[in-house]
């Protein structure tokens, strides 16, 4: 028996000789068991989550249970786990220190639970760790000296502001220290008293000085705003780093011991992460850049599993809960509809429509996602797939975000059956053709701004099977929309949706099998992570014979040749976007920004041309209006703001201005430039940035040198931290803290975890993953919109 063992039997022994009274060793039986765990891994399974949480009655059964299992020579299975811990998700005024003023503070910071708290990590440390002596000091770098206080003074400084000098010597030397408007810290700072001072030296009338430097006591071993790497913390006004740092210290030594790790100790063992305790500790407060790394990786790894194990569970819960019909057809129809296309089916495209054919086929309600890159060729998929089913007898519903694209796709869908059939019934909102089918197939357009008895009519064939494709906007989904038998959804730009709406468009009728549709090129590893629950069918390979879109990257001065280039587009009869910049503090800013942008514009630059303006405040009916102006070429140059879908093919338009660039990530600026390059007409990217800087720059003639949305993808994940893919307004991803989106190797680990579980457990029911579950609801819960 080794000696770890052997001195847990003896606490255990004693504790149950003192009754169970939590007595055995001074500060509790918790820290007790938590250090023999770390320096005894083996231990770990033995572990109760929080022994002080135990009624008696728990601890005599975890307590027996342990002393069998060491007297069995580890033979006998580890006890059970009990699980019972303290709450974490209650207010932080019932932390030490935190009153109701500064509650208010953490809260506009978005801390408002001890759990919080908890979790608010570093946005950075800074490494305070070389010690230096006195003598030593270098200036301009970071390093901490431990002296003592030969005098502290206070002083008026020639520009009238207050300061504190103080003389600190160590064996080798003194040196001088200055702090501002801190008054106080000359009477603090007593003759004698041990401090240490960490900061940056400079260099003052050929003195070296301290300006404003961290300092601390030295009456404790453990280190604080010195002398180590020292954590930076979002800060809001009143809330001082000191303060900070403080009470989150405060909350660690205090809590952290009884947070349960909700990690399985099976998955711990596989990947050799740090337990949660340990990890959060030095996540805060790092002995060193290695533990700080490895705290970050082991939080990092429970957001991405969480995410895996959601969306597993939510593919499982659509898969079990749902039984589709099996939509088996004759595919001789679909090649001919096929064949008779202008242009032959790239690869990615057979291989998607492949693949969807054979999930139609299946009970199983199909869950795909669909993604290629602007102008890649979805629709005919998407309607190639919807041919399939009605061929089958079932009915399909395209869902897309505004009325504009429902007509477009309505037109260039009813014009792909002009070319192949016979049309018998002809409508503005209803068409029917005769296809090799032995029913006609009934195509109709749904939006909003239908007239009542056309609406009336449109459902009323719907309901009676006659209309097999239906093509809409979110009004497909509401109430008294009824179909005769719905077999397909698919929902086109799918990140502009919700995840409701996703859901209730697949609870319409009997589950049907649902396709989304995105234009966002998602590198593979990622799409697993956030559409975890669909497969992933991807057309890689644009239609040949596309013209590249012309991108240019300019600095601020080159603004009047950019306007020039564009008015002589114009004067050829084409039409321009432009977009203005990405503002992130709220929608208002961002539209009067815009409106501002485009009276400068209309006045001053192109007074003779005519604008529209679009922007995120403006009604869903006035935003139609202006794109369908656009779209008729009544406009010459949209102006909007980047929140503006303008996912509308407007095939005149040749030129796409895009303003403060540097702002946006490069996977959105290639969604813009997709805009353009829709037509037969060479098109052009101008990307205006605000600063001239290498670096925008450089990122921006990626998109120069390359028209691959995947390659721009991968680039633009690799380059921005967590969140930003996507631009956090329309990426219903929770937030990452710790994540990187772009550490494939982490996703990928999360993801086989997340998988090995599910496939041993997959409600989570087993003891030991109650708290894994529970973890997982919480995430669900904080964050109804996870993908
Ligand atoms: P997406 O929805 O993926 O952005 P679309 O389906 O709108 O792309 O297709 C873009 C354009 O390419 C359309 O004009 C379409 O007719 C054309 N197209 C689609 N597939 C092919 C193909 N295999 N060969 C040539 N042109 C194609
Ligand atoms: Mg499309």
């Amino acid at each position: 028996m080794n000696e770890n063992m052997d001195r847990l039997k003896k606490i255990l022994e004693l504790e149950r000789s003192k009754g169970y009274r939590d007595s055995a060793v001074m500060g509790g039986l918790d820290k007790f068991l938590y250090r023999i765990s770390l320096s005894a891994p083996a231990l770990t399974d033995l572990m109760p989550i929080n022994y002080s949480s135990l009624d008696t009655e728990q601890r005599k059964t975890w307590i027996s249970h342990v002393l069998n299992h060491i007297d069995s020579g580890g033979k006998k299975s580890s006890p059970k786990v009990v699980v019972s811990s303290r709450n974490f998700d209650i207010s932080i005024t019932s932390i030490k220190g935190i009153n109701t003023n500064l509650k208010e503070k953490f809260n506009k910071l978005g801390v408002e639970t001890v759990r919080d708290l908890i979790y608010f990590f570093p946005r950075r440390h800074i490494d305070y760790s070389q010690r230096r002596h006195i003598a030593d000091l270098e200036i301009g770098i970071e390093q901490t000296v431990v002296a003592h206080v030969w005098e502290a003074t206070e002083k008026r400084l020639p520009s009238g502001r207050r300061a504190t000098e103080a003389i600190v010597g160590d064996e080798s030397g003194n040196i001088r220290i200055v702090w501002f408007n801190q008054p106080y810290l000359a009477k603090l700072l007593k003759p004698d008293k041990a401090i240490v001072v960490s900061g940056k030296v400079s260099a003052f009338r050929n003195q070296r000085v301290f300006e404003a430097p961290e300092w601390e006591f030295l009456d404790s071993e453990d280190l604080t705003h010195t002398g180590r790497l020292v954590p930076i913390y979002p800060l809001t006004a009143g809330l001082s780093p000191r303060v900070v740092r403080r009470l989150v210290k405060g909350v660690l030594k205090e809590w952290l011991l009884h947070l349960p790790d909700f990690l399985p100790n099976s998955i711990k063992k596989n990947t050799g992460l740090l337990d949660l305790t340990e990890a959060i500790k030095q996540a805060h407060y790092p002995d060193n850049d290695y533990y700080r790394n490895q705290a970050r990786k082991r939080l990092a790894f429970d957001e991405l599993l969480l995410i895996q194990l959601s969306v597993l569970s939510k593919r499982r819960d659509w898969r079990e809960g749902n039984v589709s019909h099996s939509l088996i057809t004759d595919t001789g129809q679909i090649m001919h509809f096929i064949d008779s296309l202008p242009f032959t089916l790239t690869g990615a495209q057979s291989r998607s429509l492949g693949e969807i054919q054979q999930d139609l086929t299946k009970t199983k309600p199909m869950s795909r996602l669909l993604q290629g890159d602007v102008g890649s060729g979805k629709t005919i998929v998407a309607t190639a797939a919807m041919l399939l089913a009605a061929a089958a007898g079932y009915q399909s519903a395209l869902m897309v975000p505004t009325e504009i694209l429902a007509e477009q796709h309505f037109q260039t869908i009813c014009s792909l059956f002009d070319r192949t059939t016979g049309e018998t019934g002809n409508g503005e909102h209803v068409r029917i053709y005769n296809t090799l089918l032995p029913q006609p197939v009934g195509i109709a357009a749904l939006t909003g701004s239908l007239r009542q008895s056309v609406r009336k009519e449109v459902l009323a064939r719907l309901s009676s099977n006659e209309i097999k494709i239906i093509i809409g906007t979110h009004a497909l989904i509401q109430k008294g929309v009824d179909f005769h038998q719905l077999g397909l959804s698919i929902v086109d730009e799918q990140h502009r949706f919700g995840v409701m709406q996703r859901s209730e468009l697949r609870s319409k009728g009997a589950s049907p099998h649902v396709l989304v549709m995105s234009a966002t090129p998602i590198p593979r590893s990622l799409a697993l992570t956030l559409y975890g629950d669909l497969d992933l069918s991807i057309i890689d390979e644009l239609p040949p014979g596309r013209s590249e879109i012309k991108t240019k990257w300019l600095s601020p001065v080159h603004r009047q040749n950019a306007y020039n280039f564009l008015r002589k587009q114009i004067s050829e009869g084409r039409q321009a976007f432009i977009i203005c910049p990405l503002i992130e503090e709220s929608q208002a800013i961002e539209t009067k920004a815009a409106r501002t942008e485009y009276e400068r514009l209309s006045k001053d630059i192109f007074p003779d041309l005519r604008l529209g303006l679009l922007h995120g405040r403006m009604s869903a009916n006035d935003k139609e209006k202006t794109m369908q102006r656009f779209y008729s070429s009544e406009l010459d140059i949209l102006v909007s703001t980047p929140v503006v879908e303008v996912g509308v093919d407007v095939p005149n338009a040749t030129v796409m201005l895009i303003e403060g660039a540097d702002r946006f990530g490069l996977a959105q600026l290639h969604q813009f430039r997709g805009r353009v390059g829709r037509g037969i007409h060479q098109s052009y990217c101008l990307l205006l940035t605000d600063s001239p800087s290498l670096e925008a720059k450089e990122r921006l003639s990626l998109l120069e040198r390359t028209q691959d949305g995947f390659a721009v993808a991968e680039e633009d994940l690799r380059m921005r931290g967590p969140g930003e893919f996507f631009g956090t307004r329309q990426s219903g991803l929770p937030e990452l803290r710790m994540a990187k989106l772009s550490d494939v190797q982490l996703l990928n680990l999360a993801r086989k975890e997340a998988i090995d579980l599910f496939n041993k457990d997959p409600y989570l029911r087993k003891p030991e993953h109650q708290l894994l579950a529970a973890e997982v609801n919480r995430l669900w819960n904080s964050r109804g919109e996870l993908n």
